[in-house]
This record gives C-alpha cells, sequence and structure tokens, in this order.
C-alpha cells in the first residue's frame, strides 16, 4: 500500500453484499431497472426499490440519484447513469466523471462515510475499463476531500478490474 491513499480501497465482491454507507448502481436513465449490477442490485434489495426509482423520474447521463437500501446491507444505493462508450468523442469521459462527482454529492447530503463503486459502464456500455478506471480514480481524488467521504471502495467484479484499480491507487 505505500504510495497510495488510506482513504481508497480495492475489492473484488459482488457489490450487493458490501455493508457500507451506500453503494452505486451502474443504471440506465430510466432508473427502471437492467441487467448487470443494475439488475443484481434490485434483486437484493427487493421490489421496494423499484418502487423508490419509480418515484425520481429518471436520470441524466452523468448525473446520480439517491434511494434507500432497503434489504440490502447497504444503507442508500446512489444510482448514477454512466455514457455509452461511441468513440470517445460524444463527452463520455466528462459524463463519467460526473457520475462518481454526483455520487460523492450525494454522500455529503446522506452523511455517508463509506462509498462503494462499480466501474460504471464498462459492461454493456462498453467503455473502455483501464481508461474508465483512470476517471474513476482521479475524479474521486479531486473530490473525496470535500464530500467527508473517508473511505470509497472500488468494487471490481473481476480479476482484470481489479488488477487495474490496484495499478492505480498504488501510482501516486
Ligand atoms: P453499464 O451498463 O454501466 O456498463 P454493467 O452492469 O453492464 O453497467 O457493468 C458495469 C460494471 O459492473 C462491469 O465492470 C461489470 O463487470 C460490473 N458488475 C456486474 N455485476 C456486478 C456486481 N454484482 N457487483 C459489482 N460489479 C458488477
Amino acid at each position: 500500500m505505500i504510495g497510495s491513499s488510506p482513504q481508497l480501497a480495492v475489492v473484488r465482491a459482488d457489490i450487493t453484499t458490501l455493508a457500507i454507507d451506500a453503494i452505486v448502481n451502474a443504471a440506465n436513465g430510466s432508473l427502471l431497472g437492467g441487467g448487470g449490477v443494475d439488475g443484481a442490485i434490485h434483486r437484493a434489495a427487493g421490489r421496494e426499490l423499484l418502487a423508490a426509482c419509480e418515484k425520481l423520474g429518471g436520470c441524466a447521463t452523468g448525473d446520480a440519484k439517491a434511494t434507500p437500501g432497503f434489504k440490502l446491507p447497504a444503507k442508500w444505493v446512489f444510482h448514477a447513469v454512466g455514457p455509452v462508450w461511441n468513440g470517445g468523442g460524444h463527452q463520455e469521459d466528462a459524463r463519467l466523471a460526473g457520475c462518481y462527482r454526483r455520487c460523492l454529492e450525494l454522500a455529503r447530503e446522506h452523511a455517508c462515510a463509506s462509498v462503494a463503486f462499480p466501474a460504471i459502464s464498462t459492461g454493456v456500455y462498453r467503455f473502455p475499463l483501464e481508461r474508465a478506471a483512470k476517471i474513476a480514480v482521479a475524479t474521486v481524488r479531486e473530490t473525496i476531500a470535500a464530500s467527508g467521504v473517508t473511505r470509497v471502495v472500488f468494487c471490481s467484479f473481476n480479476e482484470n478490474a481489479e488488477e487495474i484499480y490496484r495499478d492505480l491507487l498504488s501510482a501516486s
């Protein structure tokens, strides 16, 4: 861990199992559920989560909205809408950074000390993993101090993502 920030960590896990103040969902703009991590979160949280999401009226790309975690061990779910990768010339980087920034703002509003992020947009939305992980780590490093969050976990679902995050966190 030499050279890495004590506030940022990597875990390899199913994000729905984490007992933490808030987990982030990689949602789509309708907020009405989807596949991947979104489907897993809705299955684990129970139907009340969908009912809560229905009241939010969708969410813009690059933004995020909060609901309780219901049956999840996490207290809150921040539903972030990442960009679909479309070659990189359509504000994908800025919109992905917006997701991380907004989630840390939501963490401040909801007094969360710990937040876990999946690798937003890197599944069905096809954002290149290494580029996305760099944006994730850089944006969290820039904004964590203002958020009051003391621990951010980058939750990797596979070995490749875990290794990329570990390399980024060990670089200053
Ligand atoms: P997107 O549509 O934003 O690309 P996906 O859910 O398809 O969202 O994928 C986002 C990332 O979440 C991928 O890196 C995928 O491997 C990961 N992922 C999928 N399921 C889980 C889970 N249960 N916990 C943590 N990460 C997950």
